[in-house]
């Protein structure tokens, strides 16, 4: 094991259309307009333009009331609309991270975006979340006898609050810690083996009610922590050593680090430490696309246990999921903007943000 497998060797349906050069992808897509949103004839003001290219039709009001609409152009890597299926992203995001997971590497896909905008869709829908789609690839590769030595592990946890608590084992609080090598572990953490995707599912579904419906009803509604979903790869003989890792990352809804002018304490404290973690997110994302010598890991909990995630052998895919429809223009710029690396967008806000 270890070394790199031949393209001719991994099955057909596994292999992917991306390119594995990139180690860091930012895609976008948009979910199609939601019923309730049609019946109060609001317009869908985004429009892909083309396979990397969204464009937003904000429309504003001048001091003297006149309308106008001001367009903002954005670039990415790749950019879904709302006819793309789940299976069409993960061919394009998740699915060309497979492989690597299986020659040491750590692979991370992320869903930003605003609240009710597809993150979870994407991400962790039953049947058809990305996490699957990439289990049924990794059960496929998993079954080569080049990698009979290999089992999968799954752990299921979520930070809220700056705290992490593992929804396999009935939301402990866990502590994460750097080993002497520098390598984050986090001690006591729920680990089930699979082998198949039924049982990874009902796994999961478990951890998901706990996200849900916390025990201090603190947590009740998801929207205010990251939840994140890990495959690992172990050696039979020594499952302490993991050999490839795949994290599923469902974030916080990005509307709930903005200051919303809030007046009550829990959900001020909960704002600003879902904004510290997703700028801390940003700032580590730059810095492993700049190939720069210092990540800052440390500034958020969120950053500091995905730490292999942003150095050496790892590959990452961001997908900011936007809303399409012009009562959300602010957040789904927020998230375009947030996304952005590419500074695509020449409108004087984005040119000041950015
Ligand atoms: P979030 O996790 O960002 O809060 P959800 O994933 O829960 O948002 O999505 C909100 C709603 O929109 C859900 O009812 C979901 O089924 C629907 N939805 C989101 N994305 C899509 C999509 N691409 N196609 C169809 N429905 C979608």
């Amino acid at each position: 094991y270890g070394v790199p497998i031949a393209s001719s060797q991994v099955p057909k349906q596994v292999r992917a259309s991306g390119s594995l050069s990139d180690r860091i992808r930012v895609c976008v897509r948009k979910r199609p307009m939601s019923q309730k949103e049609v019946r109060r004839k609001e317009t869908d003001i985004t429009n892909v333009a083309n396979r990397r290219s969204i464009v937003v039709n904000e429309p504003k009001v001048k001091v003297d009331l006149t309308r106008y609409i001001e367009q903002h152009s954005f670039v990415f890597d790749e950019v879904f609309d709302e006819a793309a299926n789940n299976e069409d992203v993960y061919r394009r995001t998740a699915q060309p991270l497979v492989e690597s997971i299986f020659t040491g590497g750590k692979a991370t896909c992320f869903a930003y975006g605003q609240t009710g905008s597809g993150k979870t869709y994407t991400m962790l829908a039953e049947q058809t979340g990305l996490y699957v789609l990439a289990a049924k690839d990794i059960f496929t590769l998993l079954e080569l006898p080049q990698y009979s030595h290999l089992f999968a592990w799954v752990s299921f946890y979520e930070i809220y609050q700056g705290q992490l608590y593992d929804l396999l084992n009935h939301r402990k609080k866990l502590f994460a810690r750097e080993d002497g090598k520098q390598q984050v572990c986090i001690a006591g953490l729920a680990e089930f083996d699979v082998d198949n995707v039924e049982k990874l599912m009902q796994i999961f579904e478990y951890g998901n009610q706990a996200r849900s419906t916390g025990q201090t009803g603190a947590n009740e509604d998801s929207s205010r922590s990251h939840a994140i979903l890990q495959i690992c790869l172990k050696h039979r003989r020594n499952p302490k050593k993991v050999e490839g890792k795949f994290s599923f990352i469902d974030l916080a809804g990005s509307e709930r680090g903005a200051d919303r002018g809030e007046t009550d304490r829990q959900t001020r404290m909960e704002g600003s430490e879902i904004n510290k973690s997703l700028l801390a997110l940003k700032e580590c994302i730059r810095a492993l696309d700049q190939d720069s010598k210092h990540t800052p890991f440390r500034q958020s909990k969120l950053t500091q246990v995905l730490k292999d995630s942003f150095i050496g052998n790892s590959r990452t895919c961001m997908i900011a999921t936007v809303s399409p429809n012009s009562g959300n223009s602010e957040h789904t710029l927020n998230t375009l903007r947030y996304a952005d690396r590419y500074v695509s967008c020449r409108c004087s806000i984005c040119k000041l943000i950015l």
